[in-house]
């Protein structure tokens, strides 16, 4: 990367890295600056590199020094620390995110980074020009966001083109509140809420796609406008996401401000089809979910109804795991030639008084309330009964899911091999997880996967290409297994551009020698187009929507698929 290579990669790598405009920075582990981009020279213009200078001389015309060289030095144990800023350097006032990024391990120590990578992220020219544009009458004049108007302008647009597509994407309102704001305002002072309003707006930005557009809404609150999604919990992905962009603490005169949101949020066309009407929706989802003290709360004809029914569903969900109201249905998961090879296991809750109840109406508030362990090891444990009795005369291998919540628990491994002593292989026993949820703690995940692989476990990544994730994960992925999303193969009988989208997806995963399976086939079209995909296994309502174990069995004898 610096000037003085000249060789061609070394040269592109030079100009690519001066075409970055925020600063970057390379320290070493004597604080010696090494490498720099142009940018950086706007910022620190004593940044000389022949000289290898301090970075404590570099930092010396920033105010907040010291908070800069703590940064670096967490950096240099190998932690990766972020926070917002304004910075006055050589008396000029700069706002953005400053960002400590460590470099490899060295083979001496663990946490001994041999240098880091120090970027600031500077937001002040895009703050500067859009405050210019606060003369214009879409911008909030104190925060430089996109005001009301705008926003009764863009929701309007944003609707019809919502209710004229043909597909299931939906749209949704998330009205955010800060909730601390009145505090820091009078603590700080005025000045400090437009301030923080500019930075949050900028968080929040990067936790949306492009596509979602964000309004300064009121006092302490934000609107965001988030388009084509087509689960609910994708949705709240997203609004996880924005809790945690949130809250990245901002630091000011000293000291590290910690911000607190709550998220209303509101969907199209379910909750509502005109623009008042959802945004008023969103105004109650948000103000229940502070009631309850909740983050975030999806508005539903009843928010109120809502919030009382998920404390009913929580206090009921212990008795539930104990007192065997659980239940599990299987789906099969079939070969090119149809044979059923595995199934999966998937969780029911036959609630007294509400009758049978889907993963998506009590999982999430399983994971909230830290009852999902329990849960986990509840089909573990019904799994294995089913085995014993059912599956174990019959060749297949049968997989259940775990959420992120499990992967934090060491004990999974050891616990399923403890449970399936003497009553089945580890080889006939496959754990899923959902590629959002992989990401999540990317590293926690891996470390996961290899333990369970240990144990002799296979893994399997769920809902494979939509979570996420950047081509870069596949290479060093340890699982052996993918579960392609069924987003992929809503299209393919029409489309054959989509058609070969998907082969080529597939083909990727047998380079580097996954397993793949194909979810949501609901057709004989779709079966017969996805048989020469390359793919290895299929799942979906076409051979059967989820069943009980009695269901499947039936099946299974009048396929005449025993295997003997
Ligand atoms: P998943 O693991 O991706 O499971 C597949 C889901 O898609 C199931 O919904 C299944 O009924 C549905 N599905 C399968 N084939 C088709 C198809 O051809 N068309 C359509 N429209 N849908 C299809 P289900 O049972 O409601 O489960 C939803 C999610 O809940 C699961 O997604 C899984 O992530 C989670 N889940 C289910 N059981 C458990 C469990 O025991 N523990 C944990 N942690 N999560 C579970
Ligand atoms: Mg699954
Ligand atoms: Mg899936």
């Amino acid at each position: 990367m610096s000037h003085h290579e000249k060789s061609e990669p070394g040269r592109l790598k030079y100009i690519l890295f001066n075409l970055i405009t925020d600063p970057v920075l390379v320290i070493d582990d004597q604080m010696r600056v090494v490498i720099h981009n142009q940018a950086a020279l706007k910022f620190f213009p004593r940044c000389d590199m022949r000289q290898h200078s301090q970075f404590s001389d570099v930092a010396e015309h920033i105010s907040n020094r010291q908070v800069v060289l703590n940064m670096v030095a967490l950096g240099l144990e190998g932690k990766r620390v972020k926070k917002n800023v304004v910075m006055f350097i050589n008396e000029r006032e700069y706002t953005g995110g400053l960002t400590v990024e460590p470099g490899p391990k060295t083979t001496s120590s663990e946490q001994h980074r041999p240098w880091v990578v120090l970027v600031f992220k500077d937001s002040t020219a895009y703050q500067r020009l859009q405050k210019r544009m606060t003369q214009d009458e879409f911008f909030d004049r104190s925060s430089g966001l996109l005001n009301r108007r705008s926003l009764d302008i863009v929701l309007e647009t944003e609707l019809e083109k919502a209710s004229r597509s043909s597909s299931r994407a939906k749209l949704a309102l998330m009205m955010i509140q800060i909730t601390n704001l009145e505090g820091l305002k009078l603590a700080f002072g005025p000045k400090i809420s437009n301030i923080i309003f500019e930075q949050v707006g900028n968080n929040i930005r990067e936790a949306l796609r492009l596509s979602d557009m964000i309004f300064h809404y009121d006092d302490n609150r934000i609107l965001a406008i988030v388009t084509q999604f087509e689960w609910k919990s994708d949705l709240l992905i997203v609004a996880e996401r924005v809790e945690d962009q949130i809250a990245v603490p901002f630091h000011h005169q000293e000291t590290d401000i910690h911000l607190r949101a709550c998220i209303g949020i509101t969907i199209f066309p379910e909750d509502g089809s005109e623009k008042d009407q959802l945004i008023s929706n969103s105004t109650a989802a948000l103000a229940q979910a502070i009631e309850i003290g909740k983050p975030w709360l999806i508005f539903n004809d009843d928010v109120h109804q809502q919030a009382l029914d998920r404390l009913f569903l929580r206090s009921g969900l212990t008795k539930a795991v104990r007192e065997n109201e659980l239940q599990l249905r299987y789906m099969a998961l079939v070969n090119a030639e149809g044979q059923i090879c595995g199934v999966e296991a998937l969780v029911r809750w036959m609630h007294p008084e509400r009758g049978l109840l889907g993963p998506d109406q009590f999982l999430p508030i399983a994971i909230h309330s830290h009852i999902i362990g329990a849960l986990t090891r509840w089909v573990l444990y019904r799994l294995i009964e089913d085995y014993q009795k059912h599956f174990s005369k019959l060749d297949i291998f049968c997989t259940f899911n775990i959420s992120a919540v499990d992967l934090e628990d060491l004990y999974l491994p050891i616990s399923i091999q403890t449970a399936i002593k003497g009553k089945m292989d580890p080889s006939k026993i496959k754990i899923e997880i959902t590629e959002s949820e992989f990401m999540e703690n990317y590293d926690r995940a891996q470390t996961a996967i290899e333990s369970f692989r240990q144990h002799g476990f296979d893994v399997l990544i769920d809902d494979f290409g939509v979570g996420n994730s950047s081509l870069s994960y596949l290479k060093d992925l340890s699982a052996r297994y993918a579960k392609i999303d069924k987003s992929f193969l809503t299209d393919i009988v029409e489309s054959a551009l989509e058609l070969d989208f998907l082969h080529h997806i597939v083909a990727l995963c047998k380079v580097r020698n996954i397993i793949v399976l194909l979810e949501g086939i609901e057709t004989q079209a779709q079966f017969e187009k996805l048989t020469s995909s390359g793919a290895d296994l299929f799942q979906g309502h076409f051979f059967g929507t989820p069943m009980t174990v009695e269901e499947l069995m039936r099946r299974f004898a009048e396929h005449k698929v025993f295997s003997d």
